[in-house]
């Protein structure tokens, strides 16, 4: 006698809704679509950064453009400018007060190396006191160098153990 209980048989249109995937991916890209800027604006390149996130450039395509100012409101860093040693004692707390899991991108040449600035008062690159995620060269890169590096951290960010971090924490 055939069942005539679809719920119990085979429904081919169950099947096509269904989307098998693993926990890493799913965390991954909620985080990488949804990422909330720390904006570290400490020189020149901070200016194409508030630019990035104006009509023109549009970070909002991004899922970036929720810029807070708190970094417990904050995951990713965006460095923009030259860090001298007076800002850098700060910037590190400001860093650790952001929650995990964060990420930290380098914009142009004075936050990835110190830039022009072989001087005394100048940080030679920002990653000597925060782990860097991104560097992205120039002085100053143009906005679309940052929409460039916020794709190629959601690139990496899709590729971290998310769900073996969260369970063993
Ligand atoms: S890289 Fe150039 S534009 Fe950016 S903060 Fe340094 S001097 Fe200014």
């Amino acid at each position: 006698m055939v069942s005539t209980n679809t719920e119990l048989s085979y429904n081919s249109k169950i099947e096509g809704e269904v989307i098998v995937t693993r926990a890493d991916a799913v965390v991954n890209w909620i985080r990488s679509n949804s990422m909330w800027p720390m904006p570290m604006g400490l020189a020149c390149c901070a200016i194409e950064l508030m630019a990035s996130a104006a009509s023109r450039f549009d970070i909002a395509r991004f899922g970036a453009e929720v810029m807070r100012f708190s970094p417990r409101q904050s995951d990713v860093m965006i460095v923009a400018g030259t860090v001298t040693y007076k800002m850098a004692t700060s910037l590190r707390r400001i860093y650790d007060q952001m929650a995990s899991p964060k990420w930290v991108i380098a914009m142009g040449a004075c936050a990835s190396t110190g830039g022009m600035y072989r001087s005394y008062a100048v940080l030679q690159g920002v990653d000597r006191i925060v782990p860097v995620d991104i560097y992205i060269s120039g002085c100053p890169p143009r906005p679309e160098a940052l929409l460039d590096a916020v794709i190629k951290l959601q690139g990496k960010i899709r590729r971290e153990p998310s769900a073996r971090k969260l369970f063993t924490a």
